[in-house]
């Protein structure tokens, strides 16, 4: 049984406590999980955000290129270059200042100094006339062929510039900027990049390292990442900006591409520029300063999420500053800081697409539901397995208990069945012998045969009887009887026995009948049973007492008590006694002779008549069998 337990308690109990506590641990990260979740969902939609805008801008681009090839096509680029400001502002809304300048510094349009004719033209040439000049190097944000790049393309710094800067060719010898257009133009101007390569590519490694910038907008998907197991450093990488600037003149930045954009901080505020130029006179660059706010007209058309997700997130374009500034339809969201957000690149550089929940409370209503259901699964799985340990534990001790009391019945029926084999035996043979003479010891030694053969049927009539009940095959032959009848004649038939034994019984029977529908023999059965019982658990005072009377009550019945003056039934196993093999009184400490048969076979009996069989304790000490069966009504 200890076995059992210790290979239960190993193999099923632990295992599943363990498991139920690792589940109720996962429990507690249930929302970090869900959030996670979430998060690449819609990460997903501002990365495509992200990516139409700067798809967007790319086509601006190439319009703009167009409209530069279509400026100068049938002329001389540099006879009408100081007329392209106010021919591509014409053309073009999106273009605030439009310049053009030759790859060695000389700005041709617009022209500066004086004179001006807009403030626009002033600022321009005030912020730019030095840097595209090559006078000064500053930092900008570069995409040298930004058409084939779109926004999942942004790359740290050193990577893109590397990829930029190794389609240029092998370098040569030294070459003045500002040579003369004409047929080997192309091959000047690459190795004017060729010559600036070896220098940028010092400069920008030294300078790539450390111009790592922090992002302005802080979503708040980071708030789970360090019990999604990222590390610090995770976290750290994260919070910064994929976008850095490099420090570079214009010309650096032209290198032997033949179109791109640049974007650069003044003030604080983002300028961003398109340049083309042409094979034919590549020491020409035309290009163009944007209008920012008409750039951001342009684009909130983009700023929207998936039309799946209308429900779930609002969508806005967020400046450098993490400042809105272009919102989807309907956005209301109150919230600070969005829950993912995507930067856009070089061509908005530190500018994110970010996405705000519309009901910031369902995550952590889906994560409460998720977490209220597995730990209902859980407490019914740990409630399941408990019961279904106490059920088996229970089952097997009651199993066990089974078969000891089997092991018990078979002892004590072996030795029930010896004992008065041997009396007969020994009685038989001093009769056949003739040994002993005397008639009234011969009487007294028949007698003596009688009872103990009558103790063995009544032994093996139990045994089978039990048997017969256990596979359900007993049968009763019911017919009108009257119980007392039934009860005196049975006592009459054992009072011998009891009187030999030193008993002495006396009857109280009712004046009429007690009509009851009973199969006789199996009633006297009980009675006997109950009998040869106060015979065998009276030690002190030998007398018995038969009952038969009539109970009346809401249901009324014949009753037979059979009463004696013995120990009782201890406290405790008043209903234990009707159990089979079940025995309050231990053969080998009480050395009373039983089978744990006779009080079970009596209450089935009784019950197969819709009777019972029940104890009380007798006043003044003692047992009371009481045997109940209903009246039969007339
Ligand atoms: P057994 O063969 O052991 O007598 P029973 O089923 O007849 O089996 O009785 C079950 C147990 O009930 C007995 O072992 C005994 O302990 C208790 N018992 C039965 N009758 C009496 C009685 N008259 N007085 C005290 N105890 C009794």
């Amino acid at each position: 049984m200890r076995k059992v337990a210790l290979v239960f308690v190993l193999a099923v109990l632990a295992p599943s406590l363990v498991l139920a506590w690792l589940a109720v641990r996962s429990l507690r990260d249930q929302q970090f999980l869900l959030e996670r979740q979430q998060s690449l969902l819609y990460q997903g939609v501002t990365d495509s955000v992200a990516k139409s805008i700067s798809d967007y801008i790319s086509e601006q681009q190439r319009e703009f290129s167009s409209q530069v090839d279509a400026f100068t096509s049938g002329k001389d680029p540099r006879s009408v270059a100081s007329q392209f400001d106010q021919e591509i502002r014409a053309k073009s809304p999106l273009v605030e200042v439009g310049f053009c300048v030759t790859l060695s510094g000389n700005l041709i349009c617009p022209t500066c100094p004086p004179p001006f004719n807009t403030p626009e033209l002033r600022a321009f040439c005030l912020d730019n006339s030095a840097f595209l000049g090559n006078h000064e190097t500053v930092q900008v944000y570069w995409n040298g062929n930004n058409s084939t790049k779109g926004a999942q393309n942004f790359n740290s710094f050193g990577s893109l510039n590397n990829s930029s800067l190794s389609q240029q060719k092998t370098p040569t010898d030294n070459q003045n900027f500002d040579s003369n257009a004409g047929g080997g133009q192309v091959q000047q101007q690459q190795t004017v990049a060729n010559n600036l390569q070896s220098a940028n590519n010092s400069l920008w490694a030294q300078q790539g390292s450390n111009l790592k910038m922090n992002r302005a907008v802080n979503p708040q998907k980071n708030n789970y990442k360090d019990i999604a197991a990222n590390s610090a450093a995770d976290l750290q990488d994260d919070n910064i900006s994929k976008i850095s600037p490099a420090e570079a003149e214009f010309g650096q930045l032209i290198g032997n591409d033949m179109d791109g954009m640049l974007a650069r901080y003044l003030q604080n505020k983002l300028k961003l520029m398109f340049w083309h130029r042409q094979a034919s006179d590549p020491d020409l660059v035309f290009g163009a300063q944007l209008n920012l706010s008409r750039l951001v007209g342009g684009l909130s058309g983009l700023v929207k999420p998936d039309p799946l997700l209308t429900n779930e997130i609002y969508v806005a374009l967020l400046d450098d500053n993490a400042k809105p500034v272009a919102l989807s339809c309907g956005f209301q969201a109150a919230w600070k800081r969005p829950f993912v957000a995507t930067e856009i690149g070089e061509s908005l550089p530190h500018w994110e697409v970010g996405a705000y929940l519309v009901n910031p409370d369902h995550i952590n209503q889906l994560a409460r539901t998720a977490k209220l259901t597995c730990g209902l699964l859980i407490a019914t799985l740990v409630l399941a397995i408990g019961i279904g340990g106490w059920l088996i534990v229970a089952d097997l001790s009651r199993q066990l208990a089974l078969a000891r009391q089997k092991t018990d019945f078979v002892s004590n029926v072996s030795h029930e069945l010896k004992t008065p084999l041997t009396s007969i035996r020994m009685f038989s043979e001093l009769l056949a012998d003739q040994r002993v003479t005397d008639p009234v010891k011969q009487r007294s030694y028949l007698h003596i045969i009688t009872a103990e053969a009558a103790r063995l049927t009544r032994l093996i009539n139990n045994v089978l009887d039990f048997s017969r009940m256990e596979r359900g095959e007993k049968k009763y032959n019911f017919h009108d009887a009257d119980l007392g009848k039934i009860a005196c004649e049975t006592a009459e038939t054992y009072r011998p026995h009891l009187e030999n034994n030193g008993f002495q019984m006396e009857f109280v029977l009712p004046p009429g009948e007690l009509p009851v529908r009973a199969d006789t023999d199996a009633i006297a059965q009980v009675i006997v049973n109950l009998l040869s019982n106060a015979e065998k658990y009276s030690n002190g005072e030998r007398k018995i007492s038969v009952e038969a009377r009539q109970r009346d009550g809401p249901l009324p019945c014949a009753e037979v008590r059979i009463l004696d003056r013995g120990p009782g039934v201890p406290h405790g196993s008043e209903e234990k006694i009707f159990e089979k093999f079940y025995r309050a009184h231990d053969s080998l400490s009480s050395g009373i002779q039983g089978s744990g048969l006779g009080l079970t076979l009596a209450r089935q009996i009784a019950r197969a008549h819709g009777g019972d069989v029940i104890y009380e304790p007798r006043a003044g000490g003692g047992s009371c069998f009481v045997l109940r069966l209903p009246l039969k009504m007339a």
